[in-house]
């Protein structure tokens, strides 16, 4: 019943992610490059913190890798004391970093050499959804086996598991839903913008757009103006939430794809010029929805 289950990167998101296996009774073997992050797992009965990505596999049946970018799993995953090199035929590697389509679909491709289920699974729901394993999956899996087997220990980390296709089709959603978020907050916070300005009250504006045909996820349950949601990040001066850094990140994934294949993203092309800009602009640790505090300050020249 209880699953053997190899951990990497216990960081922000990731240290909740394998909280919550081992609350749950799975045995756990943990490993991150940064010592610091094993330190809360020493001493738990069934977690052990061991050295390297390789020392995650022996006994497991599943790896879960939580890390910052592609170059990072592709080196834990088949550099040196490796996961691919120590993963027995049949084990389940599920990657759930946000990372480059074009990484993770190569890396499916080397694991099914081995006999090696690779799945992407990235997540939405932020660190809260980390703690509180309410976050949603987008698993790329190639077969319905492969998107069962994992989804079974997927939920007890998430709410919403939801096979969106073959290898990669988790993070092409992931990506595509961030770069939709990124222009539809800069928009939001374009239009409340304007109307504060034009003499509208903020709360009077965001009741109208919110019932009319502008409204979206960022007016309606993040609006990026202070005071308007008492709880969201724009009212704790944009603290907290998913920074803008993030954003840029998951931009960029997308602009990289749609060069990859040749599409058109014209608007996510400006929108990434923005969060750059605002990550210069000393905003890169602050929640994205500071967009908002960005044209309140800056006026047309
Ligand atoms: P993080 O930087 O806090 O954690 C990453 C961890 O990986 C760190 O503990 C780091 O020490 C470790 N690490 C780095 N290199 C390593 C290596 N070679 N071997 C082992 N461990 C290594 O990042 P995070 O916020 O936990 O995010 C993880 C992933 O999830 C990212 O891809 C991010 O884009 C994505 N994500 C984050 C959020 C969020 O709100 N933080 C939300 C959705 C998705």
């Amino acid at each position: 019943r209880y699953a053997n289950i190899g951990f990497i990167g216990t960081g922000n998101m990731g240290k909740f992610m394998a909280t919550n296996l081992i609350n749950a009774g799975h045995h756990l073997k943990i490993f991150d490059s940064n010592k610091q992050c094993l330190v809360q797992f020493q001493g738990k009965s069934n977690a052990k913190c061991v050295e390297t990505p390789a020392d995650t596999v022996k006994d497991s049946n599943f790896v879960i890798t939580m890390l910052p970018i592609g170059k990072i799993v592709r080196d834990v995953c088949t550099g040196n004391n490796s996961v691919f090199g120590a993963a027995k035929p049949g084990t389940y590697v599920i990657d759930c970093s946000t990372i480059d389509v074009a990484t993770s679909q190569k890396l499916a491709e080397i694991a099914e050499k081995k006999d090696i289920h690779f799945v992407d699974a990235p997540v939405s729901g932020g660190v809260t959804g980390a703690e509180k394993a309410t976050l949603t999956f987008m698993v790329g899996a190639k077969t319905s086996n492969d998107f069962e087997k994992v989804k079974e220990i997927l939920s007890v980390m998430g709410k919403n598991i939801v096979h969106a296709g073959t290898n990669g089709n988790g993070l092409a959603a992931k990506i595509a839903n961030n770069m939709l978020l990124a222009i539809s907050m800069i928009a939001t916070a374009e239009a409340m913008n304007l109307g504060i300005k034009l003499g509208l009250d903020k709360n009077v504006l965001t009741k109208l757009i919110n019932s009319s045909s502008g409204r979206c996820w960022s007016s309606e349950m993040y609006n990026p103006v202070p005071g308007i949601m008492p709880t969201g990040a724009a009212s704790n001066d944009y603290n907290g939430g998913f920074a803008c850094e993030l954003m840029q990140k998951d931009i960029s994934l997308a602009l990289d794809a749609a060069n990859d294949i040749k599409v058109n993203i014209p608007l996510g092309e400006h929108a990434s010029k923005i969060y750059n800009n605002l990550t210069k602009c000393g905003f890169a640790k602050k929640d994205f929805s500071v967009i908002y505090k960005y044209l309140n300050e800056n006026p047309k020249a």
